[in-house]
C-alpha cells in the first residue's frame, strides 16, 4: 500500500531536507544556528513563473561578513533551457542553487525569476517552483512509492507511476514482485547509487517545477552508473529551466550556457565548443579528464 498520510510535521521534514541536501551535513549545526532567518517581505506576493527566466544580476553575497563568496555574479538562463555549472570545490556553485531558493538574502544586487525579484515573493511560492536533485539523497525507510510521492504527497498513483517511468525506473521496478511498494532504506531493500538518484529524479519530476537543479546529482556514481542514467535526466531537462553542477564535463557538453566558476566568481562562459575554442580553464579541465578517462579505460 501506498502511504498516503502525510505527516503533521511534513513541511519542517521538508525544509530540513532541502537545507540538507544544499549543505554539507557536518555544517548543518552551524548553519541552523548562524544563518539569519530569511523573511517574507509584508507585501510579498506570490511567485508566477510564466517561462521560468532565471537572472542574477552583479550579486555579492558573503555567509559571514568578513569573508565575502560570491563577486559580482551575473547570468541568464533562459526559459527551458539548460546551463551547467562548473569548477573546483568551494568556487561557489551550490551557493548558487542556495541563493536562488532564498535560502539566505544577498548583499547586493539581484535573483530575478521572470523579472520577479525573489526577495520579494512568498518563500513558499518560491520554493514551489524549483526542484532539485542533489548529491546524496535521502530515501525514507518505507515503500519506493512514498518515497516518490513525497515530491508531491497529493498525487495519486497513476501519477506516481508515470514519474518513475520518465525517471527510467520501469526495468527496475519490473524486476521487483512488489513493485513500488517494495520498501527501502536501512530495514528494506538496499538499492544502488544510481538506482536512488532516479529515485530522487522521479520525486522531483512529480513536484512538476518549472526550474529543476541538479547539483552533483551524479557525482557520488562510477562513470558506468552515470551514463545509464543519463537519459532520465535529459527528459527531465527537457521544457524546463535547468542548472547543473556537474563534476564530470562529459555529462554537459551539450548544455546550451556552461559557466566557469572559480573562488565566486565566473571567469569563462560559453558553450563547450566556445570554451574549448578559447583554451583556458575549461579547455584545460577538459583535457585532465580526458586523460583521466583513457587512464580509466585502460585499467
Ligand atoms: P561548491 O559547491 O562550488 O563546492 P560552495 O558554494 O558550497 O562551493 O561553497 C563556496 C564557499 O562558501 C566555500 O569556500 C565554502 O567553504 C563556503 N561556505 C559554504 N557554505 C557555507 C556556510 N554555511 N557558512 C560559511 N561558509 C560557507
Ligand atoms: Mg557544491
Amino acid at each position: 500500500m501506498l502511504q498516503l498520510y502525510v505527516p503533521l510535521n511534513f513541511l519542517g521534514v521538508m525544509y530540513r531536507e532541502l537545507k540538507q541536501s544544499l549543505v554539507d551535513v557536518d555544517k548543518m549545526f552551524n548553519l541552523l544556528h548562524s544563518a539569519p532567518d530569511v523573511l517574507d517581505a509584508p507585501d510579498a506576493n506570490e511567485l508566477h513563473v510564466a517561462h521560468g527566466r532565471i537572472e542574477f544580476k552583479h550579486v555579492h553575497f558573503s555567509y559571514n561578513p568578513n569573508r565575502q563568496i560570491l563577486h559580482d555574479v551575473s547570468f541568464v538562463v533562459e526559459p527551458n533551457t539548460t546551463t551547467a555549472i562548473v569548477g573546483k570545490s568551494g568556487a561557489g556553485k551550490s551557493t548558487l542553487s542556495r541563493l536562488l531558493f532564498r535560502f539566505y538574502d544577498i548583499d547586493a544586487g539581484d535573483v530575478l525569476i521572470d523579472g520577479q525579484s525573489i526577495a520579494k515573493v512568498t518563500q513558499t511560492s518560491l520554493r514551489r517552483a524549483i526542484g532539485i536533485v542533489p548529491q546524496d539523497t535521502v530515501l525514507f525507510n518505507d515503500s519506493l512509492g512514498y518515497n516518490i510521492q513525497y515530491g508531491r504527497p497529493d498525487a495519486n498513483a497513476t501519477e506516481v507511476r508515470a514519474a518513475a517511468s520518465a525517471a527510467h525506473l520501469d526495468d527496475f521496478l519490473s524486476r521487483l514482485p512488489e513493485g513500488l511498494d517494495t520498501a527501502v532504506g536501512e530495514r528494506g531493500l538496499k538499492i544502488s547509487g544510481g538506482e536512488k538518484q532516479r529515485v530522487a529524479i522521479a520525486r522531483t519530476l512529480l513536484k512538476n517545477t518549472p526550474i529543476l537543479i541538479f547539483d552533483e546529482a551524479t557525482s557520488a556514481l562510477d562513470s558506468h552508473a552515470e551514463k545509464a542514467i543519463q537519459s532520465a535526466f535529459d527528459d527531465a531537462a527537457r521544457n524546463r529551466t535547468t542548472l547543473i553542477v556537474a563534476h564530470r564535463l562529459s555529462t554537459i557538453i551539450h548544455a546550451d550556457q556552461i559557466l566557469v566558476m572559480e573562488a565566486g566568481r565566473i571567469i569563462e562562459r560559453g558553450t563547450h565548443a566556445q570554451l574549448l575554442a578559447q583554451n583556458g580553464s575549461y579547455a584545460a579541465m577538459w583535457a585532465a579528464q580526458q586523460e583521466e578517462r583513457t587512464i580509466e579505460a585502460v585499467a
